[in-house]
């Protein structure tokens, strides 16, 4: 078997004719054989190693179908309200199975503000505090009334995140546009909704508490009239509560 090495603050040449060396950009055979010595990117398979794959498993339970309820009533809120897109934070705790949802203080730009129809990304979020015993698992966002793409935005602020990002677009249709994908060092895995959204197919939008609307600043575009508020049309099937944990 090949010898292995890792080229950190502490490596030292090693004495061995022939080794594989895994450096912060990729992966190196290196063969110091007399008449020369290389390090080269080894091209298929390295002899005496077996393959790997990329891949991902999940440790974590589906995602509860009122918890995403009611943040489909959110986003839908900040859709008819402010005419933008808005974020959840999503929380998990892997000894209770449970998971939280903290809604960080965020500054919405109307579609009006930025002067085009495509609101994707004109959304500026605070960090929240993580609640005790959970760890973060990913986000929510919305796409407002577009399809739930992942753009070019997302991938930029989901590269160095890594964990769930759900995108829900076309908020104000009876069947929303969902999107589910798991991000490991900028390497994104598509997820299918039925493997992690319980329900998603029939989501019915749940009236979300003030404490999170009031996390919401909206800036407005200059064509903007006060009073052209649209009331968000939520369903009240439950009394509306500040418990962010299911
Ligand atoms: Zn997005």
């Amino acid at each position: 078997m090949l010898p292995i090495y890792v080229k950190n603050r502490d490596f030292r040449e090693p004495r061995d004719p022939v080794y594989l060396l895994v450096a912060g950009n990729g992966t190196f055979l290196v063969k110091k054989m007399g008449l020369y010595s290389a390090s080269v990117r080894p091209d298929g398979s390295v002899l005496g190693l077996l393959n790997h794959t990329e891949d991902l498993t999940r440790e974590f339970g589906r995602v509860p179908y009122s918890l995403m309820c009611r943040v489909l009533g959110f986003f839908r809120a900040a859709f008819c309200l402010h005419g933008g897109e808005a974020i959840v934070f999503l929380y998990y705790s892997k000894d209770t199975r449970s998971f939280c949802i903290k809604v960080p203080p965020q500054q919405i730009y109307s579609s009006a503000a930025t002067g085009s129809k495509d609101s994707t990304g004109h959304v500026v979020y605070e960090s929240c505090e993580r609640p005790p015993q959970y760890v973060k698992l990913g986000t929510v966002h919305s796409h407002a009334g577009f399809p739930a793409f992942h753009s070019f935005i997302d991938d930029r602020d989901e590269e160095h995140e890594d964990g769930l990002h759900i995108t829900i677009g076309e908020v104000d249709r009876a069947r929303p546009d969902v999107s589910v994908s798991f991000v490991v060092n900028g390497r994104r895995f598509m997820l299918h909704p039925d493997d992690v959204l319980a329900g998603h197919e029939r989501y019915a939008p749940l009236l979300p508490p003030d404490s999170w609307l009031s996390k919401i600043s909206c800036v407005s575009g200059p064509g903007r009239k006060e009073g052209t508020q649209k009331t968000p049309e939520t369903r009240h099937a439950q009394p509306p509560h500040d418990d962010d944990r299911w």
